[in-house]
């Protein structure tokens, strides 16, 4: 009793999504209103979404990782919810066939069969478009602009203040630089 207390104290209790229908994960997702990969990647919110699996679930459901969770359409709630749960039935398939290969892998690295997550600058799997990144303290946010953010490329800050004026704003001030270079 008092080990179930103590482990109780530690999780966080995130809903976990291959157990919830959609009604719960909708609930889950719009209780606060933030941007869709931190309520992803929110332990208090879900259980098990890392950081690379957030950008995998927003690519395969083609929405802004910067999009607000209260701004969703039902429609749109309902993409992320089958996104979420194909992002997390694949990969735990692909851990466990990899583990009893006996090549056990983190997925919290780089890892090359991802669509977007580590893919900086790389082509997007589905449209060709390179890969963009948001940084901030210890982590980036990979996504594609044109499957994901209707073309428009998220503010960098790290970078925006690098290169002030210079940063393009849109995937076709980007494609037009691509081409001058
Ligand atoms: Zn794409």
């Amino acid at each position: 009793m008092r080990g179930r207390e103590q482990l109780a104290a530690f999780d966080p209790g995130g809903l976990e999504v291959l157990e919830a229908d959609l009604a719960a994960f909708e609930a889950a997702l719009q209780r606060e209103n933030h941007t869709l990969k931190r309520s992803l990647t929110d332990p208090h919110l879900f259980s098990g979404i890392g950081n690379a699996y957030s950008d995998e679930i927003l690519h395969r459901s083609g929405l802004s990782p910067v999009k607000l969770t209260q701004k969703l359409t039902a429609e749109e709630v309902e993409r992320l919810y089958q996104a979420t749960r194909a992002t997390l039935v694949e990969w735990v398939e692909r851990l466990r066939r990899e583990a009893k290969e006996g090549f056990p892998e983190k997925v919290t690295a780089f890892r090359e069969d991802m669509a977007v997550h580590g893919r900086y600058q790389l082509p997007c799997p589905d449209c060709g478009t390179p890969v963009q990144r948001i940084r901030y303290a210890e982590n980036e946010t990979n996504y594609c602009p044109k499957c994901q953010t209707q073309g428009k490329l998220l503010a960098d800050r790290s970078l925006s203040r690098l290169l002030r004026q210079d940063w393009p704003r849109t995937l076709e001030e980007l494609e037009q630089r691509m081409r001058r270079t």
